[in-house]
């Protein structure tokens, strides 16, 4: 009997915590600043990449077009990778759109909406140096990636397959770990499948993407958890931008292609 009230004192404890998140939803904030602040580091093109003073590209384009279906205005504000979920908990950012793949760990801390692009790890190397996939392994040999993504958690726990590895270095974003790749101070650098390519162009002296594919991965963009208003709003403009083929429009355009 005892076992049997507990349980309901739980389930009525998460629906008033339940009750609670939803009277301070995020469109009700949205709406009453009169901007959608998106979260995202902008070291990530095409997703996200600065261009003059301004953070642009295919996340920016798609969290704009949230904003206008809300009727307000985007401000985008710029952290290290792994301060977007954070943000997104603490309510300081209303959604996180950073080229982010779904993971069931983020899934315990934050929502994800439907996914809008596919996505894979490549490996970045020095042209000509013979560094191949089955090398990255061998003891001596450093792999360069940016921290908390997956590329991280790929070089740690599946090449390395040591948690403690001093042989990832890990960088605030792709762009970094690339010039240190140049510099001589990694061998390789693991990192999602456009940025390298858009790295490896940029580059392309110095630089050669591998042909082989390391993981499959779709990204989504990232909302306070339970909020589900919010969700279906967010899911609603993804779906109304790939009908209208813009999410396609979006990353030609930032590509350059
Ligand atoms: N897709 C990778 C991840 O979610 C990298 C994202 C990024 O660096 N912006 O971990």
């Amino acid at each position: 009997m005892k076992k049997i009230f507990a349980a309901f004192l739980a389930a009525a404890m998460l629906a008033s915590l339940g009750g609670c998140s939803s009277s301070s939803s995020t469109i009700d904030q949205i709406k009453k600043e009169g901007k959608l602040v998106m979260a995202t580091n902008a070291a990530f093109p095409p997703f996200e990449y600065i261009e003059g003073n301004e953070p642009v590209g295919v996340d920016v384009d798609i969290a704009a077009e949230i904003a206008k279906d809300l009727g307000v205005t985007l401000e985008v504000s710029d952290m290290d990778f792994n301060a977007i979920i954070p943000a997104v908990q603490a309510g300081k950012a209303s959604l996180g759109a950073a080229g982010m793949t779904v993971t069931d760990e983020r899934k315990q801390q934050i929502d994800f909406s439907d996914e809008y692009v596919k996505s894979a790890q490549y490996v970045i190397v020095m042209k000509g140096s013979g560094v191949t996939v089955d090398s990255l392994s061998e003891a001596g040999i450093v792999i360069g990636v940016q921290e908390g993504t997956t590329g991280d958690f790929y070089a740690t726990d599946e090449i390395k397959g040591d948690p403690n590895t001093e042989e990832v270095a890990r960088y605030k974003n792709a762009i970094v770990a690339s010039q240190d790749l140049m510099n001589g101070k990694c061998s390789a650098v693991i990192i999602d499948e456009m940025p390298a390519k858009s790295i490896v162009e940029a580059n392309a002296d110095t630089l050669e993407l591998l042909p082989d594919v390391l993981t499959e991965e779709s990204y989504a963009i990232a909302v306070k958890k339970g909020d589900a208003a919010f969700l279906e709003q967010v899911n609603k403009t993804i779906a109304r931008l790939k009908s209208e083929g813009k999410i396609d429009e979006f990353l030609i355009k930032h590509t350059g292609e």
